[in-house]
């Protein structure tokens, strides 16, 4: 059996077994498993079901860091309201799991990550330097990014720079970088109101308006690519309200930029005043990812030059609608989520998350691996120690 071929049912095994944000001990041990059998070293149960493994090449250099998530979606509370067709994908690996299905991806970003790591652990003789594996657990709530930094393993190891992929709309056979645009922090409140309710009155401050359909997503995605995006700043207010027993009103704000947040916020403030009520605010805001220009563009060049001009495609706005718990491990170090193409229309392969019969073209899996394997190998032998990065930790 090819590598590409291992991993597919790999990510099959995965996908067939989903597990909720906080329950993937089986999928953590496939992943561990198949690490430790590469030679890696590898440190589980990192900030709950974390795994990191560390892989050193035959000769000193930086340390790069690629992470990958693992959890599933819970397919009763957080997928899109579209409007189902009944078409079945995946038959013969469906979930076993009722009501929780790999809607996001996940399954096939762990798969990558496993072959990414084979596939260097098999070369290591190319490998100048250490590159540093993260697979993350409970992505969806956005909680086990900050799980695993807390255990400060991830800021022992002191990785220049970091990556990761995501599914995406895209056609299958393309990779989409971001510089400077990502996804939008979110802030989560709840306005109490003495009187009744108005949810709508909320909502109207939105300035985009959430897909209704496949149709709309792919339209929405492909637009981020229009180089009229990039022309002016990019604002948008995705902003969802809902009534709730109290009687209250629970609110999402997804705001980019991050920075037009407190307007926002004091736009909410100002409506629940009017009506008598108050904001009550359910934690602090969750940053924004904002993928580095410069990585990013540097991706972008290199994968071009590799893969063809053709497969790489260049995002120049931010998607309004989902956040992303890689944003904390920008913090650490620079960092670029690049949107892998898992979509292939004339089969009938949406390849667009959290919609209600997510499906991916599965040969997207070995292209991810042979992009992100070159990207990362590169990467140990450029830019070493330049003013241009900015941050360096540890050392
Ligand atoms: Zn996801």
């Amino acid at each position: 059996m090819s590598l590409d071929e291992e991993l597919i049912a790999l990510r099959r095994e995965i996908h067939r077994r989903p597990e909720l944000a906080g329950e993937e001990r089986e999928t953590a041990g496939l992943v561990a498993e198949q690490l430790r059998a590469a030679g890696l070293e590898v440190t589980t149960g990192v900030g709950g079901h974390g795994v990191v493994a560390v892989l050193d090449g035959s000769a000193d250099g930086p340390t790069i860091a690629y992470r990958a998530d693992m959890d599933a979606v819970d397919a009763m509370k957080n997928v899109l309201p579209f409007p189902r067709t009944g078409r079945v994908y995946d038959e013969g690996f469906a979930s076993t799991v009722p009501g929780v299905a790999h809607l996001c991806g996940h399954d096939l970003h762990t798969a990558i990550g496993v072959g990414i790591a084979r596939r260097l652990a098999a070369s290591s003789d190319q490998v100048r330097g250490r590159l540093v594996f993260v697979f993350q657990p409970a992505e969806e709530p956005l909680q086990g990014a900050r799980a695993m930094l807390d255990t400060g393993v991830v800021q022992r190891l002191a990785p220049r720079e970091f990556y990761a992929l995501h599914t995406s709309p895209f056609p299958t056979g393309t990779i989409a970088v971001s510089p400077g645009h990502g996804l939008p922090g979110l802030d989560q409140l709840r306005i109490l109101l003495p009187a009744d309710a108005d949810a709508a009155t909320v909502e109207a401050l939105g300035t985009v308006r959430f897909p209704q359909n496949v149709t709309e997503y792919h339209t929405g995605f492909h637009a981020l690519l229009d180089p009229e995006a990039g022309a002016s700043p990019q604002e948008s207010a995705s902003v969802a309200a809902w009534p709730e027993p109290g009687p209250a009103v629970g609110v999402l704000l997804r705001i980019w930029p991050q920075e037009h947040l407190p307007d926002v916020r004091a736009q909410v403030e100002r409506l629940a005043a009017t009506a008598g009520g108050h904001v009550a605010s359910q934690g602090a805001p969750f940053p924004a990812l904002v993928n580095s220009p410069e990585l990013s563009t540097a991706a972008g060049d290199y994968l071009s030059t590799t893969m063809g001009p053709e497969s790489v495609l260049r995002a120049r706005a931010s998607w309004p609608y989902n956040c992303e718990d890689f944003a904390l491990f920008t913090h650490e170090a620079p960092g670029a989520l690049l949107y892998l193409g898992v979509a292939n229309t004339d089969a009938g392969i949406d390849g667009a998350p959290h919609s209600p019969e997510f499906a991916a073209d599965e040969r997207a899996i070995g292209h991810g691996v042979r992009a992100m394997t070159g990207l990362l190998t590169h990467r140990l032998t450029t830019g070493r120690r330049g003013p241009h990065y900015g941050v360096r930790h540890g050392e």
